[in-house]
Protein backbone atom coordinates (compact mmCIF):
# COMPACT_ATOMS: atom_id res chain seq x y z
CA UNK A 1 0.00 0.00 0.00
CA UNK A 2 1.40 3.62 -1.34
CA UNK A 3 0.18 7.26 -0.18
CA UNK A 4 -0.43 8.48 -3.79
CA UNK A 5 -4.31 8.46 -4.70
CA UNK A 6 -6.49 10.30 -6.31
CA UNK A 7 -8.80 12.93 -4.73
CA UNK A 8 -11.41 14.28 -6.80
CA UNK A 9 -9.59 13.47 -10.27
CA UNK A 10 -6.48 15.06 -9.00
CA UNK A 11 -3.24 13.20 -7.57
CA UNK A 12 -1.97 13.39 -4.33
CA UNK A 13 0.70 12.38 -2.21
CA UNK A 14 -0.39 11.89 0.96
CA UNK A 15 -1.60 15.31 2.05
CA UNK A 16 -0.37 17.46 -1.04
CA UNK A 17 -1.43 17.44 -4.53
CA UNK A 18 1.23 16.51 -6.48
CA UNK A 19 0.60 19.47 -9.49
CA UNK A 20 1.13 21.65 -6.79
CA UNK A 21 4.67 20.42 -6.27
CA UNK A 22 5.08 20.68 -10.11
CA UNK A 23 4.20 24.57 -10.08
CA UNK A 24 6.93 25.14 -7.44
CA UNK A 25 9.61 22.56 -8.48
CA UNK A 26 9.06 22.21 -12.29
CA UNK A 27 9.33 18.85 -14.10
CA UNK A 28 10.58 16.41 -13.84
CA UNK A 29 11.39 15.35 -10.35
CA UNK A 30 11.26 12.35 -8.30
CA UNK A 31 9.19 12.39 -5.17
CA UNK A 32 8.59 10.03 -2.51
CA UNK A 33 6.46 9.69 0.32
CA UNK A 34 7.34 9.42 4.00
CA UNK A 35 4.35 7.56 5.81
CA UNK A 36 5.05 5.07 2.88
CA UNK A 37 8.38 4.77 3.23
CA UNK A 38 8.10 4.13 6.99
CA UNK A 39 5.16 2.20 6.66
CA UNK A 40 6.62 0.14 4.52
CA UNK A 41 9.89 -0.51 6.82
CA UNK A 42 7.83 -1.31 9.64
CA UNK A 43 5.72 -3.95 7.62
CA UNK A 44 8.72 -5.48 6.81
CA UNK A 45 10.77 -5.57 9.54
CA UNK A 46 8.07 -6.16 12.13
CA UNK A 47 7.84 -9.22 10.29
CA UNK A 48 10.10 -10.62 11.78
CA UNK A 49 9.36 -9.70 15.27
CA UNK A 50 10.32 -12.23 17.65
CA UNK A 51 13.53 -13.31 15.79
CA UNK A 52 16.84 -12.12 16.13
CA UNK A 53 17.03 -9.98 13.03
CA UNK A 54 18.68 -6.66 11.88
CA UNK A 55 17.35 -4.89 8.48
CA UNK A 56 19.61 -3.56 6.13
CA UNK A 57 17.96 -1.18 4.20
CA UNK A 58 20.21 -1.44 0.63
CA UNK A 59 21.70 2.05 -0.32
CA UNK A 60 21.75 1.29 -3.79
CA UNK A 61 18.01 1.43 -4.62
CA UNK A 62 17.98 4.87 -3.06
CA UNK A 63 20.71 6.45 -1.84
CA UNK A 64 19.27 10.01 -1.07
CA UNK A 65 20.42 11.15 2.77
CA UNK A 66 16.57 12.31 3.47
CA UNK A 67 15.23 9.00 2.23
CA UNK A 68 18.21 7.00 4.64
CA UNK A 69 17.92 9.49 7.43
CA UNK A 70 13.78 8.72 7.42
CA UNK A 71 14.81 5.04 7.70
CA UNK A 72 17.67 5.22 10.20
CA UNK A 73 15.02 7.18 11.89
CA UNK A 74 13.25 4.02 11.97
CA UNK A 75 15.82 2.06 13.47
CA UNK A 76 17.11 0.66 10.06
CA UNK A 77 20.77 -0.06 9.39
CA UNK A 78 22.41 -0.06 5.85
CA UNK A 79 23.79 -2.37 3.44
CA UNK A 80 26.18 -0.38 0.77
CA UNK A 81 28.31 -1.36 -1.72
CA UNK A 82 30.64 1.24 -1.90
CA UNK A 83 32.70 4.40 0.21
CA UNK A 84 30.21 6.59 -1.35
CA UNK A 85 27.39 4.96 -0.33
CA UNK A 86 28.99 4.12 3.54
CA UNK A 87 29.51 8.29 3.12
CA UNK A 88 25.83 8.84 2.64
CA UNK A 89 24.86 6.13 5.00
CA UNK A 90 26.88 8.07 7.94
CA UNK A 91 25.75 11.55 7.22
CA UNK A 92 22.09 10.32 7.34
CA UNK A 93 22.64 8.93 11.01
CA UNK A 94 22.34 4.96 10.28
CA UNK A 95 25.14 3.61 13.29
CA UNK A 96 28.59 2.11 11.64
CA UNK A 97 27.59 -1.00 13.90
CA UNK A 98 24.44 -1.66 11.59
CA UNK A 99 26.45 -1.33 8.37
CA UNK A 100 27.04 -4.49 6.07
CA UNK A 101 29.41 -4.11 3.27
CA UNK A 102 29.10 -6.24 0.03
CA UNK A 103 30.40 -6.36 -3.53
CA UNK A 104 32.79 -8.12 -5.58
CA UNK A 105 35.29 -5.33 -6.05
CA UNK A 106 35.94 -3.33 -3.06
CA UNK A 107 38.40 -0.98 -3.13
CA UNK A 108 41.78 -0.75 -0.88
CA UNK A 109 40.42 2.93 -0.37
CA UNK A 110 36.61 1.80 0.08
CA UNK A 111 37.82 -1.01 2.61
CA UNK A 112 40.32 1.42 4.73
CA UNK A 113 37.08 4.37 4.74
CA UNK A 114 34.88 1.27 6.00
CA UNK A 115 37.50 -0.15 8.75
CA UNK A 116 38.23 3.62 9.95
CA UNK A 117 34.43 3.90 10.16
CA UNK A 118 34.10 0.39 12.47
CA UNK A 119 31.52 -0.85 10.37
CA UNK A 120 29.53 -4.35 11.33
CA UNK A 121 30.06 -6.61 8.52
CA UNK A 122 31.99 -6.70 5.24
CA UNK A 123 30.76 -9.50 3.37
CA UNK A 124 33.45 -10.80 1.63
CA UNK A 125 33.16 -12.20 -1.86
CA UNK A 126 36.58 -13.72 -2.99
CA UNK A 127 39.62 -15.25 -1.47
CA UNK A 128 41.63 -12.17 -2.16
CA UNK A 129 39.51 -10.00 -1.17
CA UNK A 130 39.97 -11.46 1.94
CA UNK A 131 43.46 -11.66 1.84
CA UNK A 132 43.04 -8.12 0.94
CA UNK A 133 41.08 -6.91 3.51
CA UNK A 134 43.22 -8.52 6.14
CA UNK A 135 46.17 -7.35 4.79
CA UNK A 136 44.52 -3.27 5.23
CA UNK A 137 43.31 -4.53 8.83
CA UNK A 138 46.89 -5.49 10.09
CA UNK A 139 48.01 -2.00 8.98
CA UNK A 140 45.41 0.17 10.65
CA UNK A 141 45.56 -2.25 13.89
CA UNK A 142 42.17 -3.22 13.60
CA UNK A 143 39.77 -6.29 13.11
CA UNK A 144 37.93 -7.03 10.65
CA UNK A 145 34.49 -8.73 11.14
CA UNK A 146 33.27 -10.72 8.09
CA UNK A 147 30.53 -13.21 6.52
CA UNK A 148 31.57 -15.03 3.17
CA UNK A 149 29.08 -14.33 0.46
CA UNK A 150 27.71 -17.54 -0.89
CA UNK A 151 26.65 -17.99 -4.19
CA UNK A 152 24.63 -21.34 -4.00
CA UNK A 153 23.59 -21.77 -7.60
CA UNK A 154 19.95 -20.97 -7.31
CA UNK A 155 17.70 -19.20 -10.22
CA UNK A 156 15.99 -17.05 -10.07
CA UNK A 157 13.23 -16.15 -11.85
CA UNK A 158 13.98 -12.40 -12.83
CA UNK A 159 15.39 -10.53 -14.98
CA UNK A 160 19.07 -11.80 -16.17
CA UNK A 161 20.68 -8.62 -14.95
CA UNK A 162 19.40 -8.99 -11.48
CA UNK A 163 19.57 -12.96 -10.84
CA UNK A 164 22.78 -12.83 -8.51
CA UNK A 165 22.89 -16.70 -7.08
CA UNK A 166 23.78 -18.50 -10.13
CA UNK A 167 26.84 -20.49 -10.38
CA UNK A 168 27.34 -18.34 -14.21
CA UNK A 169 27.29 -15.32 -12.20
CA UNK A 170 30.09 -13.32 -10.66
CA UNK A 171 28.86 -12.95 -7.19
CA UNK A 172 30.08 -14.16 -3.43
CA UNK A 173 32.01 -17.99 -3.51
CA UNK A 174 30.67 -21.37 -4.76
CA UNK A 175 28.99 -23.45 -1.80
CA UNK A 176 32.04 -26.44 -2.46
CA UNK A 177 34.75 -23.96 -1.83
CA UNK A 178 33.09 -22.17 1.32
CA UNK A 179 34.51 -24.43 4.22
CA UNK A 180 37.79 -24.03 2.92
CA UNK A 181 37.94 -19.95 2.45
CA UNK A 182 36.34 -20.17 6.39
CA UNK A 183 39.28 -22.08 7.05
CA UNK A 184 41.48 -19.62 5.44
CA UNK A 185 39.58 -16.89 6.98
CA UNK A 186 39.79 -18.46 10.50
CA UNK A 187 43.33 -18.45 10.77
CA UNK A 188 44.17 -15.25 9.86
CA UNK A 189 44.27 -12.85 12.51
CA UNK A 190 42.95 -9.59 11.52
CA UNK A 191 39.79 -11.12 10.72
CA UNK A 192 37.21 -12.03 13.03
CA UNK A 193 34.42 -14.88 11.58
CA UNK A 194 30.76 -13.25 12.04
CA UNK A 195 28.30 -14.98 9.51
CA UNK A 196 27.70 -16.23 6.18
CA UNK A 197 25.50 -14.32 3.81
CA UNK A 198 24.35 -14.44 -0.10
CA UNK A 199 22.12 -12.44 -2.03
CA UNK A 200 20.29 -14.54 -4.77
CA UNK A 201 18.70 -11.77 -7.07
CA UNK A 202 16.27 -8.78 -7.79
CA UNK A 203 12.06 -8.26 -8.45
CA UNK A 204 11.96 -12.08 -6.92
CA UNK A 205 8.39 -12.59 -6.61
CA UNK A 206 8.01 -16.29 -5.99
CA UNK A 207 9.31 -17.24 -2.45
CA UNK A 208 10.53 -20.86 -3.11
CA UNK A 209 14.23 -19.51 -3.93
CA UNK A 210 14.58 -17.38 -0.80
CA UNK A 211 13.90 -20.66 0.98
CA UNK A 212 16.06 -22.52 -0.81
CA UNK A 213 18.97 -20.35 -0.28
CA UNK A 214 18.24 -20.14 3.19
CA UNK A 215 18.72 -23.95 3.35
CA UNK A 216 21.87 -24.01 2.04
CA UNK A 217 23.22 -21.06 3.97
CA UNK A 218 21.90 -22.97 7.34
CA UNK A 219 23.76 -26.27 6.23
CA UNK A 220 26.67 -24.61 5.61
CA UNK A 221 26.58 -22.70 8.95
CA UNK A 222 25.36 -25.86 10.79
CA UNK A 223 28.70 -27.27 9.27
CA UNK A 224 30.70 -24.01 10.59
CA UNK A 225 29.28 -24.38 14.14
CA UNK A 226 29.95 -28.22 14.53
CA UNK A 227 33.82 -27.55 13.44
CA UNK A 228 33.60 -24.86 16.37
CA UNK A 229 33.27 -22.03 14.60
CA UNK A 230 31.28 -19.22 16.49
CA UNK A 231 29.50 -17.57 13.74
CA UNK A 232 26.08 -15.87 14.71
CA UNK A 233 24.82 -13.85 11.91
CA UNK A 234 22.96 -15.14 8.57
CA UNK A 235 22.34 -12.96 6.00
CA UNK A 236 19.85 -13.56 3.62
CA UNK A 237 19.92 -10.13 1.56
CA UNK A 238 17.71 -8.85 -0.40
CA UNK A 239 15.46 -9.06 -3.82
CA UNK A 240 12.02 -9.32 -2.38
CA UNK A 241 9.90 -8.09 -5.17
CA UNK A 242 7.11 -5.19 -5.34
CA UNK A 243 3.87 -4.92 -7.99
CA UNK A 244 5.12 -2.93 -10.74
CA UNK A 245 1.98 -3.96 -13.10
CA UNK A 246 0.32 -7.55 -12.00
CA UNK A 247 3.15 -8.91 -10.26
CA UNK A 248 2.03 -10.79 -7.15
CA UNK A 249 4.41 -11.45 -4.47
CA UNK A 250 4.49 -12.66 -1.40
CA UNK A 251 3.67 -10.57 1.65
CA UNK A 252 6.56 -9.95 3.97
CA UNK A 253 4.67 -11.79 6.47
CA UNK A 254 4.36 -14.88 4.66
CA UNK A 255 8.32 -13.80 3.38
CA UNK A 256 9.33 -14.09 7.28
CA UNK A 257 7.13 -17.06 8.15
CA UNK A 258 8.85 -19.29 5.79
CA UNK A 259 11.79 -18.21 7.02
CA UNK A 260 11.28 -18.32 10.35
CA UNK A 261 10.00 -21.75 9.89
CA UNK A 262 13.46 -22.75 8.40
CA UNK A 263 15.51 -21.30 11.45
CA UNK A 264 13.54 -21.59 14.54
CA UNK A 265 15.67 -23.17 16.76
CA UNK A 266 19.04 -22.01 15.54
CA UNK A 267 20.47 -19.42 17.85
CA UNK A 268 21.15 -16.80 15.21
CA UNK A 269 20.35 -13.55 14.32
CA UNK A 270 18.76 -12.80 10.81
CA UNK A 271 20.69 -10.11 8.68
CA UNK A 272 18.06 -8.56 5.92
CA UNK A 273 19.03 -6.54 2.80
CA UNK A 274 15.40 -5.05 1.63
CA UNK A 275 15.95 -2.19 -0.94
CA UNK A 276 13.00 -1.92 -3.71
CA UNK A 277 10.35 -3.04 -1.37
CA UNK A 278 10.72 -0.13 1.14
CA UNK A 279 11.28 2.31 -1.23
CA UNK A 280 10.12 1.15 -4.51
CA UNK A 281 6.67 2.08 -4.00
CA UNK A 282 7.05 4.93 -2.11
CA UNK A 283 8.32 6.95 -5.45
CA UNK A 284 7.33 8.05 -8.39
CA UNK A 285 8.76 10.40 -11.35
CA UNK A 286 6.88 13.14 -12.64
CA UNK A 287 6.91 14.43 -15.83
CA UNK A 288 5.57 17.00 -18.14
CA UNK A 289 4.62 15.86 -21.72
CA UNK A 290 6.20 18.70 -24.38
CA UNK A 291 5.06 17.34 -27.68
CA UNK A 292 2.84 14.55 -29.03
CA UNK A 293 3.21 13.32 -32.63
CA UNK A 294 1.64 10.43 -34.96
CA UNK A 295 3.64 8.39 -37.58
CA UNK A 296 1.86 6.60 -40.26
CA UNK A 297 1.48 3.63 -37.24
CA UNK A 298 1.99 4.94 -34.00
CA UNK A 299 1.36 8.00 -31.72
CA UNK A 300 4.00 9.41 -29.49
CA UNK A 301 3.78 11.35 -26.50
CA UNK A 302 7.09 13.26 -26.07
CA UNK A 303 7.62 13.92 -21.93
CA UNK A 304 10.64 16.22 -20.46
CA UNK A 305 12.16 12.80 -18.37
CA UNK A 306 14.06 10.70 -20.17
CA UNK A 307 15.75 7.24 -19.99
CA UNK A 308 19.08 8.87 -18.27
CA UNK A 309 16.32 10.10 -15.31
CA UNK A 310 14.77 6.46 -15.33
CA UNK A 311 16.33 4.00 -17.22
CA UNK A 312 14.67 0.77 -15.88
CA UNK A 313 12.33 0.09 -18.94
CA UNK A 314 15.69 0.59 -21.29
CA UNK A 315 17.71 -1.58 -19.06
CA UNK A 316 15.64 -4.04 -18.27
CA UNK A 317 12.52 -3.39 -20.32
CA UNK A 318 10.77 -2.88 -16.94
CA UNK A 319 6.78 -1.50 -16.65
CA UNK A 320 5.81 1.02 -14.71
CA UNK A 321 2.47 2.95 -14.32
CA UNK A 322 1.69 5.62 -16.67
CA UNK A 323 -1.19 7.94 -14.74
CA UNK A 324 -2.24 11.29 -15.27
CA UNK A 325 -1.90 14.15 -12.17
CA UNK A 326 -5.00 15.46 -13.21
CA UNK A 327 -8.08 12.75 -14.72
CA UNK A 328 -9.02 15.44 -16.98
CA UNK A 329 -8.96 13.63 -20.53
CA UNK A 330 -11.72 11.90 -21.72
CA UNK A 331 -10.96 8.66 -23.87
CA UNK A 332 -7.72 6.03 -23.89
CA UNK A 333 -5.08 5.94 -26.58
CA UNK A 334 -3.05 3.33 -27.16
CA UNK A 335 0.43 5.38 -27.74
CA UNK A 336 4.38 5.19 -26.95
CA UNK A 337 5.35 7.52 -23.82
CA UNK A 338 9.31 8.61 -25.01
CA UNK A 339 12.03 10.77 -23.50
CA UNK A 340 13.96 13.59 -25.60
CA UNK A 341 17.13 11.67 -25.54
CA UNK A 342 18.51 10.22 -28.92
CA UNK A 343 18.19 6.23 -28.41
CA UNK A 344 14.89 4.55 -29.79
CA UNK A 345 15.63 2.43 -25.75
CA UNK A 346 14.16 5.98 -24.27
CA UNK A 347 11.29 4.70 -23.65
CA UNK A 348 8.49 4.73 -20.71
CA UNK A 349 5.57 2.68 -22.14
CA UNK A 350 5.76 1.30 -25.82
CA UNK A 351 1.96 0.19 -27.10
CA UNK A 352 0.38 1.15 -23.85
CA UNK A 353 -3.41 2.19 -23.31
CA UNK A 354 -2.98 5.63 -22.01
CA UNK A 355 -4.73 9.07 -21.66
CA UNK A 356 -4.34 11.52 -24.60
CA UNK A 357 -2.06 13.55 -23.11
CA UNK A 358 -1.29 16.73 -24.82
CA UNK A 359 1.88 19.36 -24.44
CA UNK A 360 1.12 20.63 -20.85
CA UNK A 361 -0.14 17.81 -19.40
CA UNK A 362 1.58 16.40 -15.88
CA UNK A 363 2.19 12.38 -16.07
CA UNK A 364 3.52 10.11 -13.46
CA UNK A 365 5.47 7.24 -13.33
CA UNK A 366 4.69 5.15 -10.91
CA UNK A 367 6.84 2.99 -8.73
CA UNK A 368 10.04 4.26 -9.64
CA UNK A 369 11.67 4.99 -5.76
CA UNK A 370 14.00 2.35 -6.18
CA UNK A 371 16.61 1.76 -8.79
CA UNK A 372 15.19 4.97 -10.28
CA UNK A 373 17.22 8.66 -9.08
CA UNK A 374 20.16 6.22 -7.81
CA UNK A 375 20.97 5.21 -11.12
CA UNK A 376 20.16 8.54 -13.03
CA UNK A 377 23.32 9.44 -15.21
CA UNK A 378 23.91 12.65 -17.29
CA UNK A 379 23.72 11.68 -20.39
CA UNK A 380 22.56 13.81 -23.37
CA UNK A 381 24.34 16.36 -20.87
CA UNK A 382 21.09 16.23 -19.36
CA UNK A 383 20.75 17.72 -15.32
CA UNK A 384 19.62 15.03 -13.27
CA UNK A 385 15.88 15.89 -12.05
CA UNK A 386 15.16 17.44 -8.48
CA UNK A 387 13.83 14.71 -5.78
CA UNK A 388 11.44 15.53 -3.25
CA UNK A 389 9.88 14.31 -0.33
CA UNK A 390 5.93 14.58 1.16
CA UNK A 391 5.13 14.04 4.74
CA UNK A 392 1.76 14.80 5.62
CA UNK A 393 0.53 17.99 4.38
CA UNK A 394 4.42 19.35 3.97
CA UNK A 395 6.94 18.92 1.11
CA UNK A 396 10.61 19.98 0.87
CA UNK A 397 13.03 19.38 -1.96
CA UNK A 398 15.50 16.81 -0.68
CA UNK A 399 18.33 16.94 -3.82
CA UNK A 400 18.20 20.32 -6.09
CA UNK A 401 17.78 19.81 -9.25
CA UNK A 402 20.91 20.26 -10.65
CA UNK A 403 21.86 22.99 -13.36
CA UNK A 404 24.15 22.65 -16.54
CA UNK A 405 26.99 24.50 -15.35
CA UNK A 406 27.18 22.26 -12.79
CA UNK A 407 27.83 19.54 -15.27
CA UNK A 408 30.70 21.00 -16.66
CA UNK A 409 32.39 20.80 -12.82
CA UNK A 410 36.20 19.37 -13.39
CA UNK A 411 36.48 19.24 -17.04
CA UNK A 412 39.45 21.68 -18.48
CA UNK A 413 40.94 22.07 -22.34
CA UNK A 414 44.75 21.33 -22.00
CA UNK A 415 47.20 23.96 -23.02
CA UNK A 416 47.80 21.86 -25.77
CA UNK A 417 44.71 22.77 -27.30
C1 LIG B 1 20.94 -4.96 -4.66
C2 LIG B 1 21.21 -5.71 -3.41
C3 LIG B 1 20.24 -5.79 -2.40
C4 LIG B 1 18.87 -5.20 -2.52
O1 LIG B 1 18.06 -5.84 -3.44
P1 LIG B 1 16.51 -5.46 -3.57
O2 LIG B 1 16.02 -6.30 -4.66
O3 LIG B 1 16.42 -4.02 -3.86
O4 LIG B 1 15.87 -5.79 -2.25
C5 LIG B 1 20.59 -6.44 -1.24
N1 LIG B 1 21.81 -6.99 -1.06
C6 LIG B 1 22.76 -6.95 -2.01
C7 LIG B 1 24.07 -7.57 -1.78
C8 LIG B 1 22.49 -6.31 -3.22
O5 LIG B 1 23.44 -6.28 -4.18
Amino acid sequence: MHHFAYRDDELYCEEVPVAHIADQVGTPFYLYSHATITRHYHVFDGAFNGLEHLTCFSVKSNSNIAVLRALAREGAGADIVSGGELLRALRAGIPADKIVFSGVGKTPADIELALQSDIFMFNVESLQELQVLSRIAGTKGKTASIAVRINPDIAADTHPYIATGMGENKFGIPMRDALHVYKIADELKHIELSGISCHIGSQLTDIHPFTKALESLQKIFRELREMGMEIRNLNLGGGLGITYDEENPPHPNEYARALKEIIEGDSITLILEPGRVIIGNAGILVTRALYTKSTSNKRFIIVDAAMNDLIRPALYNSFHAVQPVKRTLSGMIKADLVGPVCETGDFFARDRTMPPFEPGDLVALMSAGAYGFSMASNYNSRPRPAEVMVKGGQFSIIREREIPEELLKGESVPAFL
